[in-house]
């Protein structure tokens, strides 16, 4: 898992600090949240190509949070980008994103797919859950966490010691469930241990508010930005 802080700057960007956009590297997905102005340079600086990003989470509709959506879109479509780009918003990003894809000339054309986020737990792929809750800024504004699953291990020396072979057998313990094996059953507790997925957070925008701490508790890195105290 990799964390890519591409812009941490407020509504106006400074020489060194760019609008906000954030990108999680996680096994084959790319998930970007919020694409301000100039994050297709940043990803560029970064060494990252742009036809990485699988999913795109938008905070809220402030320009500074939205403004390279359509330049990004555009240099994917020209690199022939031939995935879906997933992408995550409060309510009204349908129509936004229509208004959007009007408002500009798209000369070749992505898949994309828009999603209005209207429950905590949005979405679970295989390893990890994407959450929001709505933050305190004005405008409808939202906050998330990418929280991993945690995953269950073989302990190898345990294993080897009662003479189990590699293949199917080991495979049902590390997903959880009994076998039995000469006749004995073996769980998995037994053979197994759990390494606790991990939480990151992202709060921007928002005066302090209960889920804004909801969504940072228990992470293990609560990333908070433009935290208004007015
Ligand atoms: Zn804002």
């Amino acid at each position: 898992m990799q964390l890519t802080f591409l812009g941490t700057s407020a509504m106006v960007p400074t020489k060194e600090r760019n609008h906000s956009a954030v990108l999680i590297s996680y096994s084959t997905e790319g998930i970007l949240i919020d694409c301000g102005e100039g994050t297709q340079r940043q990803l560029k600086i970064a060494g990252i190509k742009p036809s990485k990003v699988t999913k795109i989470l938008i905070s809220h509709w402030h320009g500074d949070h939205v403004l390279g959506i359509p330049g990004l879109i555009q240099t994917l479509a020209k690199n022939e980008y031939d995935r879906v780009l997933e992408i995550y918003g409060p309510k009204g990003t349908m129509e936004r994103m229509k208004n959007m894809f009007r408002a500009f000339s798209f000369e070749d054309k992505i898949e994309t797919r828009i999603h209005e986020i209207t429950k905590k737990r949005f979405f679970e792929g295989k390893d990890f859950f994407l959450e929001a809750l709505p933050l305190e800024h004005g405008i409808i504004t939202l906050g998330f966490s990418f929280i991993e699953k945690d995953k269950r291990r073989i302990r190898l020396d345990v294993v080897r010691k009662l003479g189990i072979p590699d293949g199917p057998l080991l495979g049902k313990l590390q997903s959880g469930k009994s076998i039995t094996f000469k006749g004995k059953k073996i769980t998995p507790e037994q053979v197994t241990y759990v390494v606790k997925g991990k939480k990151l957070s992202f709060i921007a925008d928002t005066v302090p508010c209960n889920n804004a701490l909801e969504l940072a508790m228990n992470s293990q890195c609560p990333v908070i930005m433009h935290w208004s105290l007015q």
